[in-house]
């Protein structure tokens, strides 16, 4: 069902984050675990140095999202990011001359994947991406480590989002690195007991 990479090429611009800023991100996703982290990225599309990762909070929690077949989400499985703090980062970008690379999100205990919620927002009524030279960028965290990620970016030719697989970064350890045995201990018990309530397939 999923893009093969070799078919994703021709996808148009793509968003290369560096291993320093996808680190980040996927800390960023640990630490919201286990709910929805989102986000953005901005900078001059061609000159990764300027790209910065821009956290807006998820507010799903104190608005209730519907995905696409109306079931009420929470931010355990939709976000929506705070429209304040996107409006400050869009500021910030307008200031600096800078697009927005990437949007950003993770999926706790499902997997990366594009969500039909996803598409739905990444489009207009019309079909057409609201953000065209945007790549968004999809993080699946299991149990408190981010696990995989896959980029979805517009293809104009297929009028589809086209996957790649992001290689996880390469760093330390969240969890086992330096924490104690009670904190892990206490994660752990938040673990089972989000484990135990039932969980929707992430938006
Ligand atoms: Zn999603």
């Amino acid at each position: 069902m999923r893009a093969k990479s070799h078919e994703s090429r021709g996808a148009g611009p793509e968003a290369i984050l560096s291993e320093t800023q996808l680190a980040e991100i996927f800390r960023q996703a640990e630490v919201g675990y286990p709910e929805e982290i989102c986000g953005m990225v901005v900078g001059w599309r061609n000159a990764p140095e300027t790209f910065r990762v821009r956290q807006v909070r998820n507010i799903a929690n104190q608005e209730p999202q519907r995905d696409t077949g109306g079931v009420p989400r929470d931010a355990r499985t939709a976000y929506m990011m705070d429209p304040l703090e996107q409006l400050r980062v869009l500021r910030e970008a307008d200031q600096q001359g800078w697009e927005v690379v990437a949007f950003y999100h993770s999926h706790p205990d499902h997997d990366a994947y594009f969500s039909a919620m996803d598409r739905d927002r990444a489009l207009t009524s019309g079909r057409e991406p609201i953000w065209p030279g945007a790549t968004y960028l999809v993080i699946s965290v299991v149990a408190r480590r981010g696990r995989a990620a896959n980029y979805y970016s517009w293809d104009a030719v297929r009028r589809d989002f086209l996957e790649r697989s992001v290689p996880p970064p390469r760093r330390s350890r969240v969890i086992s690195a330096g924490i104690g045995p009670t904190r892990k201990a206490l994660c752990c018990r938040r673990l089972l007991r989000y484990r135990k309530s039932p969980v929707r397939p992430a938006a």
